[in-house]
């Protein structure tokens, strides 16, 4: 055995390593030194402002698109409605009802929600 301490912890201090085809290759822990590698020179990529990601939140998804609804009660009754096994035309009706009755309340009521749940297939 080569010195725990000294030789690469990927590849023991072989400097290769078996792939899964059977075969060896370079190890990319050392790239063939069989020495650990320091691992300081990794830049911190994780730095990026996630302000700069802000989704593009939008109601109105244009003529094309369905809608879906925006409330958080409307939007989990939408992963219901597509994780059910009703058929597609069935599930399209119920987020048009979703979004709809949404837009009139204001926000998806628990009535409409056990309304809507009774008619998915599960
Ligand atoms: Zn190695």
């Amino acid at each position: 055995m080569k010195d725990q301490l000294t030789a690469c912890g990927i590849c023991g201090g072989d400097g290769r390593i078996a792939n899964a085809f059977g075969s060896h290759s370079t190890c990319p822990g050392c790239h063939g030194s069989g020495r650990p590698q320091e691992t300081t020179g990794f830049r911190d990529v994780t730095k990026t402002k996630p302000s700069h990601f802000k989704p593009a939140v939008s109601k109105a998804a244009g003529p094309t698109g369905p809608r879906m609804p925006t409330s958080p009660s409307g939007q989990l009754l939408a992963n219901e409605i597509n994780a059910s096994r009703s058929p597609p035309e069935v599930k399209a009706r119920l987020l048009r009802e979703t979004v709809e009755h949404e837009d009139t309340h204001g926000q998806v009521t628990q009535t409409f929600v056990k309304k809507t749940r009774k008619l998915l297939k599960s």
